[in-house]
C-alpha cells in the first residue's frame, strides 16, 4: 500500500491524476519534481505564447505594408535579437520570407553562422527554403502558430525538422496563438479577394 493517508487519487494536474498526500519520500520526491516539472513547462509555453505576440506584431506591419502577413522574432538566451517579417513584394525578392530575414539578421548579431541556444518563433509553418536554413543555422527549437497545409515543410507537406538522414534535428512547438495567426492571414486574403472584385467590377 503506497498511500496511507486520505483518499488515493483527488488532484489533477498535467500529467493526469495524480496521488494525494504520500508519507513515502521516494514518492514525495518524484512529486515535487512533477510539480517542479509543470511550473516549468507552464512559464515555457508563458513566454511562448509572449514571443508568438511579438511575432504577431511583425505579421501585424507586413499587413500594413500590402505583404502576406506573417512575423518572425527570433530569441537568444531569452532575448529577442532579430525581428521580421516577410517583405517579397516590398524587396521583389522571392528568398525575403520572415524567417530568412530574421536568421541573416541574428547571424549578423552573434557573429556566427551556428545559431545555437536559440528558438525561432514564426506566425506560419515555415516553408522548404526556410526549414532548410534553420536547419543550416542550426537553430535547435522552432515555435509557430499556425500549420500551413500547401507549403508547410514542418509537418504538413514535409517533416524535414525531423529527418534522421539529416545531421541536425529540430524540436518543435505548434498551435502557440493559433487562431491569431490564422485570423491575420484569413483576412489578408479576403481583403485581397475583395479588392480584386472591386477592380473587376469597375
Ligand atoms: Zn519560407
Amino acid at each position: 500500500m503506497f498511500y496511507d493517508v486520505g483518499p488515493k487519487y483527488t488532484q489533477s494536474g498535467p500529467y493526469g491524476t495524480m496521488p494525494a498526500v504520500s508519507s513515502q519520500p521516494q514518492i514525495r520526491r518524484n512529486l515535487n519534481k512533477r510539480n517542479r516539472l509543470s511550473q516549468v513547462m507552464t512559464s515555457d509555453h508563458h513566454r511562448d505564447t509572449e514571443f508568438m505576440g511579438a511575432a504577431l506584431e511583425e505579421a501585424q506591419q507586413a499587413f500594413s505594408l500590402g505583404e502576406a502577413p506573417v512575423g518572425a522574432i527570433l530569441v537568444h538566451e531569452g532575448t529577442i535579437i532579430a525581428r521580421g517579417h516577410n517583405r517579397r513584394e516590398w524587396q521583389q525578392d522571392p528568398t525575403a520570407h520572415a524567417e530568412l530575414l530574421v536568421i541573416q539578421q541574428a547571424a549578423e548579431q552573434l557573429q556566427s553562422w551556428r545559431l545555437i541556444d536559440t528558438t525561432l518563433y514564426v506566425t506560419l509553418e515555415p516553408c522548404l527554403m526556410c526549414a532548410g536554413a534553420m536547419l543550416q543555422a542550426r537553430i535547435p527549437r522552432l515555435v509557430f502558430g499556425t500549420l500551413d497545409p500547401k507549403a508547410g515543410a514542418c509537418g504538413s507537406l514535409f517533416t524535414v525538422h525531423q529527418d534522421s538522414r539529416l545531421n541536425h534535428q529540430i524540436d518543435i512547438r505548434h498551435g502557440v496563438q493559433e487562431e491569431s495567426c490564422r485570423n491575420i492571414l484569413k483576412e489578408f486574403f479576403q481583403q485581397i479577394r475583395q479588392d480584386h472584385a472591386m477592380t473587376t467590377k469597375s
